[in-house]
């Protein structure tokens, strides 16, 4: 399997590089959603969240690239984010990491939000939840 952050990794094709270890990658977006939006990859090749094997060091790696994005850039936080098979449009897991101000401008990112009609409702999806986690 192959895909362009395979090509960025193997150093086939430019990016501009903020974290290299045998864990992960980290690199800019080239279409930032603010400047100094980073995606950090695993070394590995792995399409989905599911199938990333050694979770908590890329995790590990994740929050560091995140304290150093707003450490760096002297944001007041940031947004970290993945899409997961559903707009995921490169086939490589791929952690967003964007630094965040207050009054920049973002208001609730991509998504509307919606309600649940009760608490049994919320109640019903809580549980499902819990049942698949066993
Ligand atoms: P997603 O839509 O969550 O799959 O995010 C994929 C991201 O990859 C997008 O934000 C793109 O801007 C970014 N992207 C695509 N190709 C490249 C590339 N060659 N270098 C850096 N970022 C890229």
């Amino acid at each position: 399997m192959s895909d362009i952050f395979c090509s960025i990794i193997a150093g086939e094709v430019p990016a501009f590089f903020v974290y290299a270890d045998d864990v992960a990658v980290g690199f800019l977006d080239t279409r930032p959603v603010f400047k100094g939006h980073v995606l950090l990859v695993p070394r590995e090749h792995v399409e989905t969240l599911s199938d990333l094997r050694e979770v908590g060091p890329f995790f590990e790696r994740v929050q560091a690239v995140t304290a150093a994005v707003q450490e760096g850039l002297e944001a007041d936080g940031s947004f970290v984010a993945m899409n997961n098979t559903i707009s995921q449009s490169v086939p490589h897991l791929h952690v967003h990491i964007v630094p965040r101000n207050r009054k920049d401008g973002l208001r609730g990112f991509f998504w509307p939000r919606t309600k649940y009609a009760s608490d049994e409702e919320a109640e019903s999806y809580a549980s499902r939840i819990r049942k698949a986690l066993g």
